[in-house]
């Protein structure tokens, strides 16, 4: 029993052992919220960033040498249940295609038995690794049994989810607010939040009892709102209001679309700074428009990026920020910064959720990625040029989740 006691000294090396210790060398970091370009060297620890120096240079190795390293990219809408529904539908009207509960999308996800829904949900989880993005925000369909099915899914997968669920309930007109508010309650007992498909197909006393349950229970709420220019003028003849105002004033956090404000809209969402999820691959596969971005920004609207149905869209957020710069560039005839949309995919969207990712900095948690470098200029290398192939090492919470 000579050996029972170990050394304070001992005692210290091993709980530095024990924990994880990696170092990122000689890679060009994209730093801080404002995506400073510099050469240095990244200390995680645990799953956290540690330090950021030229000189740290401890634990694990991970030779960075011709690679950036940036933030991992944050997918801040989709649906991932119509994994199964690849490319159906196309050339239907929108709401022939994606209208709850009789869309194109809604039959087919009806008639697919859940196994078969559950390995195309996991394929996509994984693609979106392959494709650097660790986080995702999904709008979950199905109800309770939706938000189980996802849970099954991503049990074994590496990926953070924020489950945006909703319940049928939510499209009674004449339901009581007593009852929507307990439905909203037992949903949001097992998901980060509530997502719901529009006022086409909610009232606004409803809608206001979801967001104000969800803001009690620290919960997001969340719309698709403007998507079209139909929805607006709907709108506007039944309430007088737009979709936008009525979103704003029933207390939504995040918004979907916008991409036809009508009026004030802008002014109103950039006053009262609510974000905004931009998914322009899908308004390009609708038929719908193209998102006034620099207007968006003028007004000081924190945007994000989302690849909207996986329907339409792979989950693809490098592809998601290409179509963005050269879209916008092209149909409004101005210059769009890359920086700008790559912070759309990261820094801006973890800001809007509320995590401690999104930018590589001192103390946030290590979810970034290693990714071969194509061209001398960073923001373009990884928007115009990255492909899966070009992901070396995809790290989240501190652990590597994907290498090449
Ligand atoms: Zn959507």
């Amino acid at each position: 029993m000579g050996n029972q006691y170990i050394t304070k000294k001992e005692w210290a090396r091993n709980i530095k052992l024990e924990r994880i210790m990696i170092t990122i060398e000689n890679a060009k970091v994209l730093y801080g919220n404002n995506m400073d370009v510099l050469k240095a060297n990244i200390l995680v620890e645990e799953d956290k960033i540690l330090e950021i120096s030229s000189e740290v240079h401890e634990g694990q190795i991970i030779d960075a040498s011709g690679c950036i390293v940036a933030p991992s990219l944050i997918n801040s809408h989709l649906h991932i249940g119509d994994s199964v529904a690849k490319d159906a539908g196309d050339g239907e009207p929108i709401d022939k295609i994606v209208k709850p509960p009789n869309g194109i999308k809604h039959r087919i996800l009806r008639e697919t038995p859940s196994e078969v829904t559950v390995d195309s949900m996991k394929e996509s989880m994984n693609y979106m690794l392959k494709t650097g993005t660790t986080t995702f925000v999904d709008f979950r369909e199905g109800g309770l049994e939706g938000v189980k099915l996802l849970d099954e899914a991503s049990k074994d997968i590496p990926i953070r989810k924020m489950v945006l669920g909703r319940h049928d309930s939510f499209m009674d007109p004449d339901a009581e607010a007593a009852t929507i508010k307990r439905n909203a309650r037992k949903i949001l007992k097992s998901c980060d939040g509530i997502g719901l498909s529009g006022f086409g197909e909610i009232t606004d006393e409803n809608a206001s009892t979801i967001t104000k349950t969800c803001r009690k229970m620290g919960k997001l709420s969340s719309i698709h709102v403007a998507e079209y220019k139909k929805l607006q003028e709907d709108s506007l003849d039944l309430h007088g209001k737009t979709e936008v105002q009525r979103s704003v004033e029933t207390g939504f956090d995040l918004l979907v679309h916008l991409t036809s404000p009508a009026g004030c809209d802008l002014e109103t969402v950039g006053k009262n700074r609510v974000p905004v999820v931009l998914c322009p691959r899908s308004n390009g596969a609708l038929s719908v428009g193209i998102p006034p971005v620099h207007e968006m920004l003028d007004n000081k609207i924190n945007l994000l990026l989302g690849t909207d149905n996986v329907m339409f869209n792979s989950p693809n957020m490098f592809r998601e920020m290409e179509y963005t710069l050269k879209v916008t560039r092209g149909y409004y005839k101005r210059y769009l910064s890359p920086v700008e949309v790559f912070k759309m995919a990261t820094v801006n969207a973890a800001r809007a959720l509320g995590l401690n990712t999104g930018s590589i900095e001192e103390g946030r948690i290590a979810d970034l990625m290693i990714v071969r470098e194509i061209s001398k200029n960073p923001f373009l290398s990884l928007i115009n040029r990255t492909e899966s192939g070009n992901m070396v090492g995809l790290m989240k919470d501190g652990k590597i989740v994907y290498r090449n």
